[in-house]
């Protein structure tokens, strides 16, 4: 089954068509990322799914449940944002359990899921710093959890480590995916950054100008977490589609 579809989606700003006619799928627990160059409408495409903007046409489902309309509380989902601002007035702790108080989820609930969360991020002797006084990855990992934190099935990240430096992203590359395996979400995962997508993903979908007919996919079983690949990728024959031979990834429309 797959988690998330997108049905022949575009959005227009006016003149500008920042997707046209877009068509693809998300599976169930796979992680899979959407690459794209800077402005080829990729975050519109996430604030469609997250239902922060109107679609023009075409139409979203997750789990086969028609969410086009549906406002944001109502589609189960996470989001991590390109810049995550955090509040800096607040306690790690609290930024973590934001959207948890704003549910008004038990007191007892909240604590309990806010320390399985920090062990799971490293996170748990940190609790009570400002953001200010955290490391850039530090700052990151609050963000992530205060989006796992919500148990949506769907988590949806829009250039999340663009802030963080090589050695930092290649760490957490390995940490987001490891996550995701663990709580089985379902990830779409946004980057202009090729050797990101190539090691991260279970499906890598390319969107170009708006267009995201031009997809491939990859296998889980066919990772390469150490960006080996990178030397035996080959430019593919339009729009620069970077493949691997013999890897199972294929360009799909
Ligand atoms: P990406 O995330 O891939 O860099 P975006 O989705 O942010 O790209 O933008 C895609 C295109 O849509 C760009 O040309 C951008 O200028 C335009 N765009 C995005 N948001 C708006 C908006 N709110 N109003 C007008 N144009 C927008
Ligand atoms: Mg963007």
């Amino acid at each position: 089954m797959d988690a998330i579809r997108i049905e022949h989606l575009s959005k227009h700003w006016g003149d500008v068509r920042a997707l046209d006619d877009v068509s693809f799928e998300v599976p169930k627990g796979s992680l899979t990322v959407l690459l794209g160059p800077s402005g080829c409408g990729k975050s519109t495409l996430l604030r469609l799914v997250a239902g922060l903007d109107r679609a023009t046409s075409g139409r979203i489902t997750i789990d086969d449940v028609d969410v086009t309309r549906l406002p944001p509380h109502h589609r189960r989902i996470s989001m991590v944002f390109q810049f995550y601002a955090l509040f800096p007035h607040l306690t790690v702790a609290e930024n973590i359990t934001f959207g948890l108080r704003i549910r008004k989820a038990d007191a007892k609930a909240r604590v309990d899921r806010l320390q399985s969360v920090a062990s799971l991020l490293g996170l748990s002797s940190l609790l009570e710093r400002r953001p200010s006084q955290l490391s850039g990855g530090q700052q990151q990992r609050v963000a992530m959890g205060r989006a796992i934190i919500a148990e949506a099935p769907v988590c949806l990240m829009d250039e999340p480590m663009s802030n963080l430096d090589a050695k930092l992203r290649n760490e957490m590359r390995a940490e987001i995916h490891g996550l995701q395996r663990q709580l089985g979400i379902t990830m779409l995962y946004v980057t202009h950054d090729q050797i990101e997508a190539m090691s991260m993903a279970d499906q890598v979908v390319l969107l170009e100008a708006g267009r995201g007919r031009a997809a491939a996919t990859g296998r889980a079983d066919d990772r390469d977490p150490a960006g080996q690949g990178a030397g035996r990728r080959q430019h593919g024959q339009r729009h620069g589609l970077y493949t691997r031979p013999g890897s199972g990834l294929r360009r799909v429309g």
